[in-house]
């Protein structure tokens, strides 16, 4: 288990909830987290903003979809940024799950921030136990797949608006359950661009196309 981080929590007094109660649900997380990484950030740093004005200015976006309520700064290992107010509170079940997903992005950067944007978003997605789906559908799998390999050749934003979120936890699931978690981490650390599959073969796992064909029977629905 790796070493516990510093934890430095700010709140707005219009945020829904007390410090306190941000902090023991983030120290949650971080004990979830201890057990799946070897390596943990020195100092985690969240910001709560209770207004959705004040979340944009600070995450630097003029408009941002409503369901956005958390964010991490491209490759940061330190900081999330968190929206919690009253005209959009968050059920303890719901931010203690996007705590984890998005604390979970600080640990994946430390692992190695080269990492694209399907595996990091797979990896929280799957820690924090947030993939509702069990298959995928043959179009949506074919959409995220123009060449044959899921995530090639598809940027991750037109992904993700065709469940990319949920397919790349699956994937992540699927590649936890065959290989380790642990010696997924391993083999994921010397990545630094490219196929993320032929990556995994190079560090002695299965062979890509081979990979790639028994995740997609035994993902794709029939
Ligand atoms: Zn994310």
């Amino acid at each position: 288990m790796s070493n516990l981080p510093k934890l430095e929590i700010s709140s707005q007094k219009t945020s829904t909830r007390t410090t306190v109660e941000y902090e023991q649900l983030a120290e949650n997380s971080i004990n979830i987290l201890g057990e799946a990484y070897r390596e943990a950030p020195g100092l985690i740093r969240i910001q709560i903003l209770g207004s959705r004005q004040d979340f944009l200015d600070v995450i630097g976006k003029e408009s941002a979809p409503d369901w956005l309520v958390a964010y991490v700064p491209q490759n940061s290992a330190s900081t999330i940024v968190l929206l919690d107010n009253e005209q959009n509170p968050l059920s303890s079940l719901m931010l203690s799950k996007i705590l984890t997903h998005e604390i979970a992005h600080l640990y994946t950067n430390i692992l190695n921030r080269e990492l694209p944007d399907w595996v990091k978003e797979g990896i929280s997605m799957q820690l924090a136990q947030q993939v509702k789906i069990r298959t995928v559908t043959a179009s949506n799998w074919d959409r995220i797949s123009p060449q044959g390999e899921p995530f090639s050749g598809i940027t991750w934003q037109a992904a993700a608006e065709v469940n990319g979120y949920e397919i790349a936890g699956l994937i992540l699931c699927f590649l936890f359950e065959r290989y380790g978690m642990k010696n997924i981490f391993d083999s994921l650390k010397g990545y630094t661009d490219g196929s993320v599959f032929l990556h995994l073969q190079q560090r002695g796992l299965d062979d890509a196309s081979a990979i790639i064909d028994k995740m997609k029977s035994s993902l794709i629905e029939n």
